[in-house]
């Protein structure tokens, strides 16, 4: 006999919980089946223990400036191993937190690995499940690039179980796991070299964000290079060699690590038994409703490929559980203008259009303005670094379309921007909002 469900999970990450806990608080009978940690991607390898990382690195950054202003500091080190046991200690209680929201809300947490029988039911290691509805929700997993030695690499998976700090790394990738693992282990002091295949580092992103932060990981210590398409890696006894495909070598290092993009976890789930359509790149194809295509059958976050990060899986999961079960037909997650942070040193924010994407959609409708100065926070020393900022208007009435910010603070500087894009501010809306001073932030309001 299977057990049924209003509604069956499949993944307890950051969409797959959302939706359900959202769905039980109207009322449906809900189970997530998962089999790892629950949180998913984000607490257990990905964001939250990133950014403890990045708080590491930063308060290196900030040690370093300390005697500007008039502190006489000697740091004895970093203890790597130390700040691990902390971190997972914190990553630990997070998943305990997550059970305990799963309890509160009686939605049934279901252990194991989960995989279609057919469209309504679900083998989780041998027992049955069965829901009028299930939601795909299982999220991806780093890919390692098919060349010869790749196994002697890790993956951003591999970073989070290290206990010593490698001396030295080479970290494989342009987007933004790599960039921001770069500049942890800079930061923190491993002799860091960065591999980039193309000519530049987030090429996804305005071309201004990407130019400002090679400048700025160069100037900091980070050997980038660009045009190196790694081709395989070999062990030596001074460490592992990585060669590239027009023949240069990087190395010896410690660690080699890729961060090349990221895999749907798909492949083992079975869909065909339950006829869900997949792209090339095995990622459940939905439509703005989370929709698959077999009716009763939903899928959201890094799964369906679109816009990989957790705000967005869980908006979405709650959306979706808003319309399915809270009565609230018209609702679903817009894609469109979503902020996203790169937790480089200095940080990235960025929100809607890039020039490039502007100028192709508005022709001559489109206006720029940029602004590049060296925060208060540097004028008592003498190693500076820059901020840099691009605003991109379109149509006569100057609709704000993107905005771009590189340098120390565009972390928490970009949320309250986008809200007013989303509420369609302009250029004039902007001007009229009087600033903050002395921040950074009170440049975004003062360009001309
Ligand atoms: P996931 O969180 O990946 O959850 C999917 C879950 O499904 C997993 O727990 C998995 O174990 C489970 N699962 C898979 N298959 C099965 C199965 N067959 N049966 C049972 N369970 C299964 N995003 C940000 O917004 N900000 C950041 O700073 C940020 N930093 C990141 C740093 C790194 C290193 C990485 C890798 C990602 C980062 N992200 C960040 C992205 C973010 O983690 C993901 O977008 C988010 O976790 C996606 O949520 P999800 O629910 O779609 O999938
Ligand atoms: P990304 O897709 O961001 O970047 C990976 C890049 O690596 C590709 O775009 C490509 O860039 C390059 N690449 C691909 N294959 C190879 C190869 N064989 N050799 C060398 N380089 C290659 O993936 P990430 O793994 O960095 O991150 C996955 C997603 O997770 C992100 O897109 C983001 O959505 C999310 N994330 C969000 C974070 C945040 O919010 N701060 C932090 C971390 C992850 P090119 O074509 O230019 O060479």
């Amino acid at each position: 006999m299977s057990e049924k469900y209003d509604l069956l999970v499949i993944g307890g990450g950051s969409g797959g919980l959302a939706h359900a806990q959202r769905a039980a608080e109207y009322g449906a009978r809900a189970a997530v089946v998962e089999h790892g940690p629950l949180g998913g991607t984000c607490v257990n390898v990905g964001c939250v223990p990133k950014k403890v990382m990045w708080y590491a690195a930063h308060y290196a950054h900030q040690l370093h400036h300390a005697k500007d202003y008039g502190y006489d500091i000697n740091t004895r080190g970093h203890d790597w191993g130390a700040l691990k046991t902390r971190r997972d200690a914190y990553v630990k209680r997070l998943n305990g937190i997550y059970g305990r929201n799963l309890a509160k809300r009686e939605v049934s947490y279901i252990a194991g690995n989960a995989r279609f029988i057919d469209a309504h039911t679900v083998d989780v290691d041998g027992r049955r499940f069965e829901a009028d509805r299930i939601v795909i929700a299982t999220g991806g997993r780093p890919m390692v690039p098919d060349i010869e030695g790749a196994e002697l690499g890790i993956t951003s998976d591999g970073f989070f179980e290290l206990n010593e700090q490698p001396k030295r790394v080479i970290v494989v990738g342009s987007g933004y796991i790599a960039v921001e693992l770069a500049g942890i282990f800079n930061g923190l002091g491993t002799e860091t070299q960065l591999l980039v295949r193309k000519d530049a580092i987030l090429r996804d992103f305005d071309a201004m964000l990407g130019t400002a932060l090679m400048r700025e990981m160069r100037a900091s210590g980070i050997a980038l290079t660009t045009g190196a398409i790694p081709a395989a890696v070999r062990k030596e006894a001074a460490g592992l060699v990585l060669t590239a495909e027009d023949g240069r070598e990087f190395g010896p290092v410690d660690t080699v690590i890729w961060a090349i993009g990221r895999a749907p976890n798909t492949a083992t789930l079975d869909l065909a038994n339950a006829g869900v359509v997949t792209d090339e790149g095995g990622f459940v194809t939905t439509d703005e409703l989370q929709q698959t295509n077999v009716d009763n059958i939903n899928a959201l976050g890094d799964v369906t490929g679109r816009a990989a990060l957790t705000p967005v899986a869980i908006a979405a999961g709650r959306r979706l559980a808003d319309r399915l079960y809270g009565g609230m037909a018209d609702r679903y997650l817009d894609y469109r203008l979503i902020p996203t942070v790169v937790f480089s040193h200095p940080t990235i924010g960025t929100v809607g259009m890039t020039e490039a994407e502007a100028r192709s959609e508005y022709g001559e409708d489109v206006r720029i303005y940029s602004s590049e100065f060296t925060p208060m926070f540097y004028a008592l020393g003498t190693d500076k670094k820059s901020t840099a900022m691009k605003l991109i208007t379109a149509g006569h009435e100057e609709r704000v379309v993107g905005l771009h910010l590189f340098g120390d603070g565009a972390d928490e500087m970009l949320q309250g921007f986008a809200v007013a894009m989303r509420m369609g501010a302009t250029k004039k809306d902007f001007d009229d909002t009087v600033a903050i001073h002395p921040t950074s932030a009170e440049e975004v309001v003062t360009m001309r």
